[in-house]
């Protein structure tokens, strides 16, 4: 069975809890605009508790009338549910704790507690005439007959869904999966993964956990999110397409734009290796890649680039082979021998070691001039 694969976005959430970010509300609708526009189908968009301004921040995104449904985060309190109430959102997310340190730890409470809150407080969501999803806080260290507990506790309270998360980006793909794969036993409601990068297996983790059954996953544009941050929203596209043959309903196209969307309202760039988005991921200067590419590009291509509107792109710079001089010469229009081609590569060396990027078009034209119009002691 194919499994249903939804994106839910967490990036105006989660995303925004990235220490030290905060959005406007004219950035958040832009973001959520833009998450529509790409196809994101559903969006956590705040936390109602934070006051009247974000609750005017989530009135105003839902003014836009995206077609996406809207999620808004609460914990299991009445004031909580009662901030929730002034918001023109579908679905709460209502979260609770379940590892034993954070119920016992943290709030001073007992698993029975829990449960109870998990009654009541669906119930109560239900009855305000909201959707509702139950978000499992620490999943990954709960007791798993613990956890099950709870997800069928939810269902039967009538949530939609449950969300595991794995709030410490503690798992990897195996134990992802076999928790994932647990609670399918167990329920037959939607099951979503949060999963978090602490040690960058976020995007793994969400494939995994889309494997073992799960239909929802929460993303965020270019993994922002706590600490680490979340699944990347263009990792998890990508790989569910070109990994597990799943379309998610993104235009993939506009990915880059919606990253740089995000990198300027968040303040946090993207690195230039950042898988997808980053710059000069599909930039390649090492010789022998360089002429695998112009000879086939599948040669040394995982996937098109063509497919987010980009391009393979060739830099000249210390790991260059002559033919890639040529082809760049060429491209400026001008012709180089095998011989020039060579002394040339010693310049672009010198200058890649002492400036440590590559040269610009005049840079290269000056090289151009040197090589070839001053005498060389060969001739
Ligand atoms: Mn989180």
């Amino acid at each position: 069975m194919t499994p249903l694969s939804t994106i839910n976005d967490t990036t105006l959430r989660d995303g925004e809890q990235t220490a030290g970010v905060a959005f406007t509300v004219e950035e958040k609708c832009a973001i959520a605009r833009a998450l529509a526009a790409v196809g994101v189908r559903e969006m956590e968009v705040g936390i109602p508790a934070m006051g009247p301004v974000e609750i005017e921040a989530i009135r105003e995104i839902a003014r836009l009338g995206l077609p996406a449904s809207l999620m808004a985060w609460c914990r299991m309190t009445e004031a909580d549910l009662e901030a929730a109430r002034a918001c023109p959102v579908d679905t709460l997310n209502l979260s609770i704790p379940v590892s034993d340190i954070h119920i016992l730890g943290k709030l001073k409470r007992n698993r029975e507690w829990v449960l109870a809150q998990v009654r009541h407080f669906v119930g109560a969501a239900r009855d305000a005439g909201f959707m509702v999803a139950v978000g499992c806080e620490d999943a990954s260290r709960a007791d798993p007959a613990f956890l099950s507990e709870v997800a069928e506790t939810a269902q039967q309270a009538g949530a939609l869904r449950i969300r595991f998360a794995d709030t410490l980006g503690i798992l990897d793909p195996f134990s992802t999966f076999e928790a994932i794969a647990a609670l399918r036993r167990r329920v037959d409601i939607g099951i979503e993964m949060h999963a978090h990068d602490d040690l960058g297996l976020a995007t793994a983790n969400t494939l995994a956990a889309f494997r073992a059954g799960a239909t929802h996953a929460n993303t965020t544009v270019n993994g922002l999110g706590e600490r680490a941050g979340n699944a990347p929203l263009e990792e998890v596209v990508m790989g569910l397409r070109h990994l597990h043959g799943i379309d998610c309903g993104i235009d993939t196209h506009a990915l880059p734009a919606i990253s740089a969307l995000v990198a300027e309202a968040s303040g946090r760039a993207v690195a230039a290796n950042k898988s997808i988005v980053g710059e000069a991921v599909f930039t390649h200067e090492a010789g022998l890649h360089v002429d695998g590419l112009l000879k086939d590009p599948r040669t040394y291509q995982g996937f098109d680039p063509a497919e987010l509107g980009r391009a393979h792109r060739t830099v000249l710079g210390k790991h260059s082979g002559s033919r890639a001089v040529i082809a760049a010469y060429a491209q400026l229009g001008l012709f180089v021998s095998e011989a020039d081609a060579r002394n040339l590569l010693t310049r672009i060396r010198d200058h890649a070691m002492c400036n440590k990027r590559a040269p610009s078009p005049g840079e290269l034209a000056h090289f151009y001039l040197e090589v070839t119009h001053c005498p060389r002691s060969l001739s």
